[in-house]
C-alpha cells in the first residue's frame, strides 16, 4: 500500500485491476467476465447487489437466518422491494428439499442468501437454492463475505448470479474493497432494466465504463486499496487456493476437537459449520465478557461475542486469513481454557 500511487486513468492501474479480476474469479470459483471490485467494505458490495438486481416493487425472497441476512433485507426494503422472508433461528441452515419448495410457492424475482454468516458460524450451500430460483426465472444473490478466501464459493458449480465479498475477511487484505462477480445472466438482466438505480455511485452501468472498455472516468478509485488486494491473491495465488481452502478445513476442525477437550461445544451442527468463524457455545455459568476481557487483557488476543438472539450464548473466533494456522488454534484452546477456568 506505501508503493507509489498512480493515476485512476493510468495504464499500469488497469493492468492491476485485470490481475486482480483473474484472482477473483480464482477465489469465487467462477468465468464471469464481469468480476470487479466496488470502492468501499463489504456491505458496498451487498447494495451494490441489491440497488443494481432489485428493482421498486420486485418480489426479493430472503434466506433470513442471521445478523446480514437481516441487514440484506433492511437494504433491500430501502430499495423498495417487496420482501417475502424464510425465517430460521440464528445458526440453522436450510435442507435442499425445504429451500426448493419455498421458491417454488413463492415464485420471487430475486432469491437472496447468506452463504457465510458471520453472526452465527453458519454455511449454507447455494445449489439446492440456485437451480430453484432459476427453475422460476429468479436472480441468485449470495453473500459470500466470509466464504471468500477461506472456503469455496462454488459460484459458477452453484449457478449464483451475484456473488460479493470484502477484502477483510478471508482475504486478509485491510477494509475498503467489495468484490462482486455477475453471472452472464445477471449482465442480461441488467441490460435490459429499465429503471435507473437510485444510487449513482454503485452504478455498476457506470462502473463498467469505468473499469472495462471506455476507461471513462467515475470515480478515483483507491489505488492503494486495489495494490494491497492485489498482493493478497498474489499471497493466496502463491499458496494455491485449493491448499488455502484445506488449510481453512483443517485448522478449523483442529479449533473444534480444541474446544471439545476443554469442554466446549459447538453452536451449529457439524457439516453445516464454517471454516473461517467459529461459534463455540459459552458453557454454563461462564461469563463471556470476562472471558474475551481476560484474553484481550493478559493474551493480547481478540474475539468476539454473540449478537442477537445469540448475545451471552456464543463465542464468535475467526480463523481464517493468516490467522488461520495450527499454532494460532493450540494458543487460542490454551488461553481460552484458562481464562474459562479464571472467569
Ligand atoms: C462483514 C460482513 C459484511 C459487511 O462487510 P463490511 O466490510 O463490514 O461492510 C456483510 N456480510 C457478511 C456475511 C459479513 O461477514
Amino acid at each position: 500500500m506505501s508503493k507509489p500511487i498512480v493515476g485512476h486513468l493510468d495504464p499500469y492501474f488497469f493492468q492491476v485491476n485485470e490481475e486482480i479480476r483473474r484472482g477473483l474469479q480464482m477465489c469465487f470459483g467462477t468465468k464471469n467476465e464481469f468480476t470487479m471490485v466496488i470502492s468501499g467494505t463489504g456491505s458496498a458490495g451487498m447494495e451494490t447487489a441489491v440497488a443494481n438486481f432489485i428493482e421498486p416493487g420486485m418480489k426479493t425472497g430472503i434466506f433470513a437466518n442471521g445478523y446480514f441476512s437481516d441487514r440484506l433485507t433492511e437494504m433491500a426494503r430501502r430499495h423498495g422491494a417487496d420482501i417475502v422472508r424464510f425465517e430460521k433461528p440464528w445458526g440453522e441452515t436450510y435442507s435442499d428439499a425445504e429451500a426448493a419448495a419455498w421458491i417454488a410457492e413463492v415464485k420471487p424475482a430475486v432469491v437472496a442468501f447468506v452463504q457465510a454468516e458471520t453472526s452465527t458460524g453458519a454455511y449454507q450451500r447455494g445449489h439446492a437454492i440456485a437451480k430453484a430460483a432459476h427453475e422460476v426465472g429468479a436472480l441468485v444473490i449470495a453473500d459470500c463475505v466470509t466464504s471468500l478466501g477461506g472456503m469455496p464459493c462454488e459460484v459458477d458449480e452453484a449457478g449464483i448470479d451475484i456473488a460479493y465479498s470484502g477484502t477483510q475477511k478471508a482475504l486478509g487484505c485491510p477494509p475498503g474493497l467489495a468484490p462482486i462477480t455477475v453471472s452472464p445472466r445477471g449482465v442480461e438482466w441488467l441490460r435490459s432494466r429499465k429503471s435507473t438505480p437510485v444510487t449513482w455511485y454503485l452504478d455498476l452501468k457506470l462502473l463498467l465504463d469505468y473499469y472495462e472498455s471506455a476507461h471513462r472516468y467515475h470515480h478515483t478509485a483507491p489505488i492503494s486499496m486495489f495494490y494491497a488486494l492485489h498482493e493478497s491473491l498474489r499471497i493466496i495465488e502463491e499458496e494455491g487456493i485449493e491448499q488455502r481452502w484445506a488449510r481453512h478445513k483443517s485448522n478449523h476442525e483442529l479449533f473444534v476437537e480444541g474446544l471439545k477437550s476443554i469442554g466446549i461445544s459447538m453452536h451449529v451442527a457439524e457439516g453445516k459449520r464454517l471454516w473461517t468463524l467459529n461459534t463455540p457455545l459459552v458453557p454454563e455459568g461462564v461469563s463471556d465478557a470476562a472471558v474475551r476481557k481476560t484474553l484481550m487483557d493478559e493474551h493480547g488476543i481478540e474475539i468476539a461475542g454473540g449478537f442477537g438472539p445469540l448475545a451471552g450464548k456464543v463465542f464468535r473466533i475467526g480463523t481464517m486469513g493468516y490467522g488461520s494456522s495450527p499454532e494460532n488454534v493450540d494458543l487460542l484452546v490454551r488461553a481460552l481454557g484458562a481464562a474459562m477456568r479464571r472467569n
